[in-house]
């Protein structure tokens, strides 16, 4: 089978390997499509671009997991093959980086609240220039000793639960399927897993998604057979992969196993060919 990953991440957000050994580990994987899709930002995507070019053996698709804002919680859309120049993208990355930013400095925040004091120059330079988000902030309260694990800091400190509404100003998810369309890309819920009820990811589908994520290191075989059901019977696309973060981080064994059919990519490229072509 030809094996394709839609879901990898890179330090220009929150993942360890950088975007141009991303491509040389899928080329060592034999993977024949993937998409490098950082939160909220394009540069992984970006930075990974002539690496991709110059091996010839693997292509590269755009892509992003934006955060959005579902039902007065967060939700994470992953989306594909827009065109990366188009104004709407632009314009959504750079909103989105300001509303992390805001959001870094809310929990700090909280955190001094609790009495653990860290500062955004440290939490940045956890980050080394990507996208800021909470495991960057974890990474801090490791290093001060402030937890004694990542794990620890999410369950005590950083977890939605703990959190409870965090502060944010990202896009509804409307406006994030609208944006992503305008660009002539398509749009995909990120591992629906538990996440979600039927009522809801219909209420996904009703939006206008493209798609849905049904292979993912945290769905079991029957929540991925449940998702893909649910696919089928609305005719949007499946998609998948292993949402790697590279070193020692959750899913680094996934990487190169949890993949989909490249058949899947192709019906995605053909839509969006179309939807390119509808635009001129
Ligand atoms: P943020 O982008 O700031 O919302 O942070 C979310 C990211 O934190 C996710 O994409 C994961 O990489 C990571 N994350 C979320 N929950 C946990 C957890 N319980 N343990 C470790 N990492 C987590
Ligand atoms: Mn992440
Ligand atoms: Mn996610
Ligand atoms: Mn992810």
């Amino acid at each position: 089978m030809a094996k394709a990953d839609l879901h990898i991440h890179t330090t220009a957000s929150d993942g360890r390997m950088s975007p141009e050994k991303i491509i040389q580990c899928a080329v060592k994987h034999k993977l024949e499509i993937i998409s490098i899709t950082d939160h909220d930002t394009l540069k992984g995507y970006e930075e990974a671009r002539a690496t991709a070019e110059e091996t010839e053996k693997i292509t590269l698709l755009p892509g992003i997991e934006i955060t959005a804002e579902f039902d007065g919680r967060e939700c994470h859309l992953l989306a594909y093959c827009f065109d990366p120049a188009h104004h709407t993208m632009r314009q959504l990355v750079l909103d989105h980086y300001r509303s992390r930013l805001s959001r870094g400095h809310w929990i700090i925040e909280q955190l001094a609240q609790e009495g653990l004091e860290l500062s955004m120059d440290e939490v940045k330079a956890e980050a080394r220039g990507g996208n800021i988000g909470r495991p960057h902030i974890a990474a801090v309260l490791l290093d001060k000793g402030y937890v004694g694990s990542f794990k620890e800091a999410f369950i005590r400190y950083l977890s939605d639960e703990q959190l409870g509404t965090i502060y944010n100003e990202y896009y509804d998810y409307r406006k994030v399927i609208k944006t992503v369309k305008k660009a002539g890309g398509a749009v995909v819920v990120a591992h629906p897993g538990r996440l979600y009820s039927d009522k809801e990811l219909e209420l996904l589908a009703q939006a206008g998604i493209d798609g849905i994520e049904v292979m993912h290191p945290s769905h079991n075989y029957q929540t991925q057979k449940h998702i893909e059901a649910f696919a089928d019977n609305h005719n949007l696309l499946k998609t998948g992969g292993s949402d790697f973060h590279g070193s020692n981080k959750k899913y680094k064994k996934f990487f190169g196993v949890v993949t989909i059919n490249t058949k899947h990519v192709h019906r995605m490229l053909r839509l969006t060919k179309q939807r390119k072509e509808m635009k001129v």
